[in-house]
């Protein structure tokens, strides 16, 4: 298992289930993954409870999950040859590294006489399946989307069921023998907090439930997702991303909340497929054009020149930018592992935009800081934001961090809530502090530059900054 980590709706599982008589379950850690650049604690502790979660229900059935540490293929195989297993069952993993070490393990098992069998799980349709006429992968989301609806409303995938034999053919615990104690994420390194999402399958499945029944499908969604403030979106992301929730399950979940519905709700829940179908199209746009991993998707934005400022991309990571919407959301960040959407767009295009800071130094720090941190959906978010990749928003759309604040966060209850030395700042100022006068920012108690930060960039600067740096992108034309 690898980003699977459920019983139920994971298709390996069923598969293995169905063409043995004995199953037994396994999870590697790999340590120099987990030590690795690119992954951080809230990750790693959302990886872990689920591990733990996972583990405590196959106890509860009389089973063990193997978990073992160490090189992959080395470990897989004494395993294997430990229980007797003939055949390894496993689900894809569309990041270039996994499809890589997937080719050595397979070839080291399958050399040492153990069979192996890999399936489609982590999206609804894989890379190769939603095409366009003439068979290419799509580069745009909307054709993408009609194609992907056309194709679900012909042949929906249901969630695999597990049936009563897939648990019967569990191997029982006494069999997998003894096996690591589950880790703290400390052991790797990482800091754990009780701020940062847990996971497991039970409670996503209940997470999904209320989201459906009462959060902000019911009704709400189509405006809600956009309103930081409140809980307005389903928050499933670090389950999508562990794989204690199958994509199969939310699918079929929010086709079935459509039927009979006020059309209010249906459009809502339309929304919330819409951004679903947004995973899957970022997972083919990772599996069908790896580059995207290390580099811009058009290879015109690499002319763009970044700007190399240590100082203000420190001041963006520890929410010291002098704009709260930005600020607070980097702050929300920081503390709980978690970014709400809007947000992420917003101090996505603050820094790639107004700061002109690469992208990639961005990406980086969100894969360190969020617990859904998740190659295809991290990268395809960053460079749509900074305008580098498929679908992206148009250079010259800059975010404007004042007005998205106003817009969003009107009476600035998030800002505050985030950021302390704003609780008292009028409504009026709350998204602009350094326009309060003199006398308001005394009697506010917040102090522009004492007690909290003057903006970092004058903004009427910014748009001919970018402007200038993405005509070298135009004028080396759109190589895509
Ligand atoms: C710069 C940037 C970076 C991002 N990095 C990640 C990331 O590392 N991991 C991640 O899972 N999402 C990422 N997203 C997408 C999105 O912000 C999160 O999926 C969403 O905020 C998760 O909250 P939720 O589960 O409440 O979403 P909901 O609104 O309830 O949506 C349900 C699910 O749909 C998927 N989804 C929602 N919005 C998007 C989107 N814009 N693109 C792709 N899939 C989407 C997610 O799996 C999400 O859990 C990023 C977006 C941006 C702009």
């Amino acid at each position: 298992m690898r980003r699977d980590l459920r019983l139920r709706d994971n298709v390996a599982l069923a598969e293995a289930a169905g063409a043995s008589d004995e199953v037994a379950l396994a999870f590697v850690l790999d340590p120099a993954l987990l030590r690795g650049e690119r992954v951080g604690a809230p990750l790693v502790q959302a990886f872990f409870s689920a591990l733990a979660s996972l583990r405590a229900e196959l106890r509860a059935r009389g089973s063990e999950l193997a978990l073992l540490e160490g090189d992959f293929a080395e470990q897989l195989v004494g395993f294997a040859q430990r229980i007797g297993a003939t055949s390894l069952y496993y689900n894809e993993d569309y990041e270039p590294e996994a499809i890589e070490r997937d080719a050595r393990v397979r070839a080291v098992l399958q050399s040492a006489g153990v069979a192996v069998h890999s399936s489609l799980d982590h999206v609804y349709f894989g890379a190769d399946e939603v095409r366009t006429e003439g068979g290419a992968p799509y580069r745009i989301f909307t054709p993408y989307k009609r194609r992907w609806l056309d194709q679900h409303a012909l042949a929906p995938r249901l969630p695999v069921r597990s049936n009563r034999a897939s648990a019967e053919r569990l191997l029982a615990r006494a069999e997998i023998g003894a096996t690591l104690a589950l880790p703290e994420p400390e052991a790797y390194g990482h800091h754990s907090s009780a701020a940062y999402p847990s996971c497991s399958e039970a409670a996503a499945r209940a997470r999904l439930d209320r989201f459906l029944a009462e959060g902000g499908a019911s009704d709400g969604y189509a405006v809600g997702r956009d309103l930081p403030a409140i809980e307005g979106t389903s928050r499933l992301s670090p389950d999508l991303r562990a794989g204690t929730i199958g994509i199969r399950t939310c699918v079929e979940r929010a086709r079935a909340a459509m039927e009979g519905a006020s059309a209010q709700r249906r459009a809502s829940l339309e929304v919330w497929l819409s951004e679903l179908i947004w995973r899957d199209f970022y997972q083919q746009i990772l599996r069908n054009f790896p580059h995207v991993a290390n580099a811009p998707f058009h290879s015109a934005a690499a002319a763009i020149a970044w700007r190399d400022d240590e100082q203000n991309f420190r001041a963006w990571c520890e929410a010291r930018t002098g704009y709260p919407i930005v600020d607070a959301a980097m702050r929300q960040l920081n503390t709980t592992g978690w970014m709400h959407n809007r947000l992420r767009m917003i101090v996505a295009s603050f820094l790639s935009k107004d700061l002109l800071l690469n992208w990639q130094w961005g990406e980086r720090y969100f894969e360190r800081h969020l617990a859904d941190a998740d190659l295809a959906q991290n990268n395809g978010g960053w460079q749509w934001a900074a305008s580098t990749g498929t679908d992206a928003a148009p250079y010259f759309r800059i975010f404007n961090p004042v007005l998205q604040g106003q817009r969003f966060d009107p009476e600035g209850t998030f800002v505050r809530a985030m950021l302390p030395a704003l609780r008292s700042v009028p409504t009026k100022y709350v998204h602009a502090p350094w326009q309060m006068p003199p006398l308001v920012q005394r009697e506010s108690g917040c102090i522009v530059g004492e007690n909290y930060p003057a903006p970092i960039v004058d903004r009427s600067q910014t748009k001919v900054r970018v402007m200038a740096a993405f005509a070298t992108m135009k004028a080396n034309g759109d190589s895509s």
